[in-house]
């Protein structure tokens, strides 16, 4: 037997139609603060990935789909470049190169591409490709799968979805002001609160201009020295490359060590400080709560200044619900000629549905009733009839003539119909019918005319 493939999963009935309603509930809240929404490619060249997510980070260096895709390579030295894409001793960006080189020298026209692992550097892509900002497109939002090879558990999966929203635009558009980040969180709590899931806890930090996160880094660079060595592999390894990364580590040996590393806030300048603190008092006004958690640094690369994580307590290990931040500068860096200034975040929808079936049980759709045709040429007087009571919005189900009534009852149980519509030819010719109640018991006759209406009050 074929299976989905690990980390993946098929989501089911009555499940998808939680995440239907999770969907058409942020669709709502997102369009009353003016995003629209934008569907990116789910592969791109994986250049924007690893400029735009960063080299150093576990998703560009250690999960991503990547492949070369050159329509078959058939010679030794196509071999070899592929054994390269392989190679996780070098770079990204150089194993790209590599292969970038030996297609140019083949001549063969293709791509080095990888399965997005996450949105926004689509989203900055093409807002710089299509001049989104000229167009006052500023405010955009996604939903859809991304992919990345993590070791899956519960919470975590290979291909999971999210749900993301981007401001971007112009510094004269207003998209550096702190005004933005506390839009963005209020909307996110605004959100939770609509869907009604309880106890969501939103953390908050700053991590400052790329300035100051040189200076920090340095700082900590310092301090990490004389104690990294009693530090995991990955610790001691990001000591040297990317210090900040040392705060995200889960090490249970490793806290103590990090509890005692300077905070981030201690190195941010001025404006930087200012920014965050605009942030924190626009909250507060509008009574969003949150709290300061210094380590919050988030996986990726490219966050400047806030930095947030919402986390639900009934979710276990995998308890970040969304994750988001402030990313001036990413633009520049994929290539945008003008600076455009940006904050997002992404939920992870996964995670989200699992923390709502907290509270909402069986949300199994069931059918209105079960029209049952009895006898020959019944099938068309039911198909008309089932046809009038769908365009009056009754889910319906269809028999088939050739069911013996004890068949139809048994069929109307398990789908769980709440009414059975016995269609003979009397039926048919009279134009009324017996109804029956498959909880109560009780049988009615019911004019054509007053079906729908009655099938709807449950009367
Ligand atoms: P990130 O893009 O890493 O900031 O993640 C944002 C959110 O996506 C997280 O808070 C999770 O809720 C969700 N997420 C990230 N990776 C996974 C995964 N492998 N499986 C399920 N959800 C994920």
């Amino acid at each position: 037997m074929i299976k989905a493939v690990r980390g993946t999963r098929d989501l089911l009935p009555p499940e998808t139609a939680l995440w239907n309603h999770v969907e058409s509930v942020v669709r709502d809240v997102f369009r009353t603060y003016n995003f629209q929404e934008i569907r990116t490619p789910i592969f791109e060249e994986t250049q924007l990935f690893a400029r735009g997510v960063g080299e150093e980070t576990d998703i560009v260096s250690k999960e991503m789909y990547t492949w070369s895709d050159h329509g078959g390579v058939h010679s030794d030295e196509g071999q070899q470049a592929l054994d390269i894409l392989d190679d996780t001793k070098i770079s990204l960006d150089e194993r790209a190169a590599h292969v970038r080189a030996f297609l140019a020298a083949s001549k063969l026209r293709s791509q080095f591409l990888t399965l997005r692992p996450e949105n926004t550097a689509g989203v900055v892509r093409a807002y710089i490709e299509h001049k989104l900002g000229d167009r006052g497109l500023n405010k955009l939002y996604y939903i859809g799968p991304q992919f990345r090879r993590e070791r899956p558990q519960k919470g975590r999966y290979r291909q999971f979805y999210q749900i993301g929203a981007e401001v971007i635009g112009p510094a004269s558009s207003g998209s550096e002001s702190p005004a933005r980040d506390a839009e963005l969180l209020e909307m996110l709590a605004t959100l939770l609160d609509r869907l009604g899931i309880k106890n969501w806890n939103l953390q908050l930090n700053s991590v400052g201009s790329s300035a100051d996160r040189a200076r920090y880094n340095d700082v900590l660079r310092k301090a990490l020295e004389p104690v990294k060595d009693k530090m995991c592999a990955d610790c001691q390894r990001r000591a040297g490359t990317n210090p900040l990364r040392v705060l995200d580590c889960k090490v249970p040996e490793d806290q103590p060590i990090i509890a005692t590393l300077p905070r981030i806030y201690d190195y941010l300048d001025d404006a930087s400080k200012k920014h965050f603190e605009e942030v924190t008092a626009i909250l507060e006004s509008v009574g969003v709560p949150f709290e300061i958690n210094h380590r919050l640094v988030r996986g990726l690369d490219y966050y400047t200044r806030t930095a947030f994580e919402f986390t639900h307590g009934a979710l276990g290990a995998q308890n970040a619900i969304l994750g988001g931040g402030r990313y001036d500068g990413l633009a520049e860096l994929l290539g945008s000629p003008q600076p455009a200034p940006g904050i997002g975040f992404a939920i992870g929808e996964d995670r989200l549905v699992m923390a709502l079936q907290e509270s909402i049980g069986d949300a199994q759709q069931k059918p209105d009733v079960y029209i049952a045709p009895l006898g020959a040429g019944m099938n068309r007087e039911a198909a008309k009839l089932a046809r009038e009571l769908r365009r009056q919005d009754i889910v319906a189900e269809l028999g088939d003539e050739t069911f013996r009534l004890k068949k139809s009852f048994e069929t109307a149980d398990k789908l769980g119909c709440r009414y059975i519509l016995i269609l003979g030819e009397n039926e048919a010719k009279s134009n009324t019918f017996a109804v029956k109640n498959l909880k109560t018991g009780e049988q009615v006759s019911i004019p054509r005319v007053e079906l729908a209406q009655k099938l709807r009050s449950g009367q």
